[in-house]
């Protein structure tokens, strides 16, 4: 299933990302407490009355070149429009309506997406009168809000998450293994694409007539069903998305929510970028198996320690991942393209085993025969037994005596341990420890 997304436009000062701040609230504080993350304020996710959603300051995106204001929140709408299920168009109450307002709403209306006109800094009751005058932009009801103090936000949310769409069942069935490509833009990910699709043993399935998502596509390998998501997105240009490389930031985030496993595709000749570590961090943190897929590497000088360097690059910078397998490729020449497929399977594989309780209580005895838990404040937390509560990711569950005593230190270790005994290629394993009642 994948969450719906709200897109917060308008003029620079209007009080968006005050707004965006206050909505999102204290999950942002809890995402930037993981270390080797890399977080941009610009999206998160929010949640009111049993709805969650992504929630996007589309204000915090940079877009290039042009920094006229019409111009510049004109491309906003367009992103948002293209990309979001309900708009959160932001105006100035002290202000009143300006001449780039009209602008934006005129776009707004033309797109007939749902739109919520948030009328800010209305710090007082008695100045919500104020709001009346942006009835004139004719997209609906103006809601007086501050931001700043929190007053009207509920009414706001309460029509936000009204004009939600339905949340979309996903249309594939759970043995359908669903694949995303992510990164910046030219890093070659639709060559990828058409490189895979374009093999012997790939057989692209017909789109016609079924309930599959036509921005999908769907194929099969050896017996098994596969889906690229998105691949729509992947091969669409255009001003916007030429201009903002934040954008693909908010491409992958959609495309990681729907898959299964995440290629995250990095170019060869130009190293890892910090918006590769964001990508590759929303992945991790959103529980999916991921690989990490050196594109280019036709193009790069080599010596016998090229590839060394590269792996070494790779493990540095993305160290939270070190469970992912590096594929060195060229989309261009089609060299080891062959892999790919093969290695998404084997991922998808573990990112979905299920460990019987008898054989990882058995790990988890000879890990603590040779490690135990430290103590901590003298105590010695024992770990009585575990079990595995869910697949996709792999998700462990420990009783302790002691939870609050296990030390993250012996949780890497644990961590380390389960992977020794049972693999897990590719994929994110959770450990939670719990008290036994
Ligand atoms: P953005 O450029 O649209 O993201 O606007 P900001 O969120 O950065 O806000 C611009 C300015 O307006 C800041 O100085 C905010 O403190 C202020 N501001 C935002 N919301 C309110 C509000 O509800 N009331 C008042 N009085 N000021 C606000
Ligand atoms: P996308 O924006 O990530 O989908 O990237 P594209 O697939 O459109 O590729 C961007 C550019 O890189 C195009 O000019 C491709 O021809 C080129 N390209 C893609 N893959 C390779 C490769 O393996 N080697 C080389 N040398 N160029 C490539």
């Amino acid at each position: 299933m994948s969450l719906p997304v709200v897109a917060i436009v308008g003029r620079p000062n209007v009080g968006k990302s005050t707004l965006f701040n206050r909505i999102a609230g204290e999950r942002i504080a809890i995402v930037e407490d993981q270390p080797g993350i890399t977080r941009d304020r610009i999206y998160s996710k929010g949640e009111w009355s049993g709805r969650s959603f992504h929630l996007i300051d589309t204000g915090g995106l940079e877009f290039g070149g042009d920094d006229e204001m019409v111009e510049y929140v004109r491309q906003q709408a367009e992103l948002a429009i293209e990309e979001a299920d309900v708009i959160l168009f932001v105006v100035d109450g002290r202000t009143g309506v300006t001449a780039t307002d009209e602008e934006v709403a005129r776009h707004l209306r033309r797109s007939r997406k749902p739109v919520v006109l948030a009328v800010n800094k209305l710090d007082h009751q008695n100045h919500h009168k104020h709001a009346y005058e942006f009835y004139q932009l004719g997209i609906g009801e103006p809601i007086p809000v501050s931001s700043l103090h929190g007053t009207g936000t509920g009414d706001l949310l309460d029509e936000v998450v009204q004009k939600l769409p339905d949340s979309t069942v996903e249309a594939y069935d759970p043995d359908t293994i669903r694949v995303s490509i992510i990164g910046r833009p030219n890093v070659g990910k639709s060559s990828l694409v058409n490189r895979i699709l374009g093999e012997e043993r790939v057989i692209v399935s017909p789109v016609a007539g079924t309930t599959r998502d036509a921005v999908d596509t769907p194929f099969t390998h050896e017996g098994q069903d596969y889906v690229i998501v998105d691949t729509a997105g992947m091969r669409k240009r255009g001003k916007v998305y030429e201009s903002t490389e934040k954008y693909s930031v908010l491409r992958a985030l959609k495309a990681i929510e729907r898959s299964d496993v995440v290629l995250v595709v990095l170019d060869a000749s130009q190293g890892v970028t910090e918006q590769d570590k964001r990508v590759a961090g929303i992945a991790h943190e959103g529980g999916r198996g991921a690989i990490f897929v050196v594109n280019k590497w036709d193009a790069v000088e080599k010596d016998h320690q090229t590839m060394q360097r590269f792996v070494r690059e790779i493990r540095d910078a993305f160290s939270f991942m070190d469970y992912a397998p590096i594929l060195f490729i060229s989309a261009k020449t089609g060299q080891r393209v062959s892999r790919v497929v093969p290695v998404v399977k084997e991922v998808a594989d573990q990112h979905s085993t299920r460990i019987s309780t008898s054989v990882l209580n058995q790990v988890l005895q000879d890990a603590a025969l040779s490690t135990p838990p430290p103590t901590v404040k003298g105590r010695r937390p024992k770990i009585q037994y575990g079990t595995q509560v869910s697949v996709k990711p792999p998700v462990f569950v420990l009783f302790v005596s002691d939870p609050d005593a296990i030390h993250f230190s012996y949780r890497r270790y644990l961590d380390n341990q389960l992977r020794e005994a049972f693999g897990f290629v590719g994929t994110p394993i959770r450990i939670l420890f719990r008290k036994k009642r």
